[in-house]
């Protein structure tokens, strides 16, 4: 890597950071420095929202095939380097190359698919009650969006925000999670090729409690689409509904899958481990709590050690490696401290759950089991964003059903059953945003609604066409000829 610094993205120019730029080091890895990356001070933020103001219109007005040109363009090129971000992406963020490759490829998609969206943007006519007089509503941009993501899906949550902001004519100020400014800076590499007005796309990088805060409580802002804590996620709702500034969020969340005494016990097997352990437990989908009826219990539970001892952990970049590096040294700390937390109140750690000392200096960690929890215990209540996954021992499946709603959380949730009747019970009264069946917790479409329930969303749906609630602003306009 060179000593340059991976600057700002700021009306349209390349601009270093007002304050110390930061390394970005490799969580698999002390010694893989990926890169120096810029840091805006208070002026580039205010800055940014200015330019952004100031471009929207331009965009807005740039045509519906330009738009859909560039939205494109960006998609294709994401595709097309699937393998090189996704390295970038597994290198800084710690998930394997498999995930990484797939990550960008999928944020691809979310481009290609609000490409085709800003050719469908139609609006409606009515009769107004007042003879001689027509109506029409259409949707207009919101504005200028604030976007502030987290560092778990570097690429895609930026992607999945951006391609419906810039789709309906909105300009952006992007501000990523600092432990990965790589991956947001190659995706602004990207979209600042595309001949966008000035401002219209703005990357500025550096801490929450300073960038974060200030996109926040800024007026100029219409719109603020956060994905990340419940605890940031409550801070975003303050700030901007004392601006009355549109706002949406997409949190934590403490997952369930139910695994039914009729289950294919193979497949339930897979679903659990792909949704528990999959970007090492690091998926606001995962299913950290496993929820087994007493007739299955013993077999899934021998099913489950004899297949996560096949789970090779390692360096991200190594061919066979099915679960990567921890993200970052405090987010091995809360694993840790979370797997000492659900001994002591009683669990009994089933497998894995051991620190890993690999060729490179790295956070590594197996994935850890637990049998004999309860719905009650800290370990199933709060998300510990690990690869642990708990087992909630229950009688049937409407015991497994209570259970499963019993949380303060509700993003996805899932059952694995052959029961048509149990299927259809659970696929509507399951009180999550997303219901996955013989499928796992993790893993949802790019052309459909995303979202949840409870703590774990707020504000209008993302992706899919839903997308527009918040990206877009209804007008009606009344017409006597
Ligand atoms: P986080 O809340 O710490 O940070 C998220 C983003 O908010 C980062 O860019 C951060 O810099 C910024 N931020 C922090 N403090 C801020 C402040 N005071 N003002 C404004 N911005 C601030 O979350 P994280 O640790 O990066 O991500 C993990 C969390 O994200 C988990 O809870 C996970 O469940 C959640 N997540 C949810 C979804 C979803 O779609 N529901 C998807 C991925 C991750």
């Amino acid at each position: 890597m060179s000593n340059s610094i991976f600057c700002n993205f700021i009306a349209g120019e390349w601009v270093e950071g007002g304050k110390k730029a930061i390394e970005n080091i490799s969580p698999a890895d002390s010694k893989d420095l990926i890169g120096l990356y810029a840091q805006a001070d208070k002026e580039q933020t205010e800055a940014a929202i200015s330019a952004a103001v100031a471009g929207q219109l331009a965009w807005q007005q740039s045509g519906l095939e330009q738009r859909y040109s560039v939205l494109m363009a960006i998609g294709d090129e994401l595709i097309t380097r699937k393998d090189e971000l996704g390295e970038l992406l597994a290198r800084e963020e710690g998930k394997t190359l498999a995930e990484g490759a797939g990550e960008v490829y999928r944020s691809g998609q979310f481009f290609h698919y609000y490409a085709a969206e800003v050719l469908r943007q139609m609006g409606e006519t009515a009769d107004s009650v007042r003879p001689g007089v027509d109506i029409e509503t259409r949707r207009e941009p919101v504005g200028v969006v604030g976007i502030i993501t987290p560092w778990n899906f570097p690429t895609a949550t930026g992607a999945w925000k951006i391609a419906p902001a810039l789709a309906f004519g909105n300009a952006v100020v992007w501000k990523p999670a600092n432990q990965v400014p790589g991956s947001a800076w190659a995706l602004t590499e990207i979209i600042s090729r595309q001949g966008l007005p000035a401002g219209t796309f703005n990357l500025v990088m550096g801490p929450g409690s300073e960038v974060g805060d200030i996109l926040i409580h800024s007026r100029k802002i219409n719109a603020l689409t956060f994905t990340g804590s419940l605890e940031t996620g409550r801070k975003v709702a303050a700030a901007t509904a004392v601006n009355l500034v549109k706002c949406q969020l997409e949190m934590g969340s403490k997952n369930a899958l139910v695994v039914l005494d009729d289950a294919d016990l193979e497949n339930a097997v897979e679903c659990a481990v792909g949704g528990a352990f999959g970007g090492t437990g690091q998926k606001c989908t995962a299913s950290s709590r496993l929820i087994v009826t007493e007739g299955i219990h013993d077999r899934f539970v021998s099913a489950m050690i004899e297949r996560m001892k096949k789970l090779v952990v390692g360096h991200p970049l190594k061919p066979g490696v099915h679960i990567g590096a921890v993200a970052d040294a405090r987010q091995m700390e809360q694993n840790l401290s979370y797997l000492e937390l659900a001994k002591n109140e009683g669990g009994t750690l089933a497998y894995g759950g051991d620190v890993l000392i690999e060729d490179t200096d790295g956070y590594f960690m197996t994935p850890a089991l637990f049998t004999d929890t309860t719905n009650q215990m800290t370990i199933n209540r709060e998300e510990a964003f690990a690869p642990i996954a708990c087992i909630i021992k229950v009688k049937d499946y409407q015991e497994a059903l209570d259970t499963l709603n019993d949380t303060n959380f509700g993003l996805t949730g899932g059952i694995c059953t052959t029961s048509l009747r149990h299927a259809t019970d659970f696929k509507r009264n399951a009180k999550t945003g997303c219901v996955m069946i013989n499928l796992p917790t993790a893993g949802t479409d790019y052309h459909v609604p995303f979202g949840g329930r409870k703590d774990s969303s707020f504000g209008p749906r993302e992706q899919g066409t839903y997308a527009k609630e918040f990206y877009t602003i209804v007008k009606t306009t009344y017409i006597r000829a």
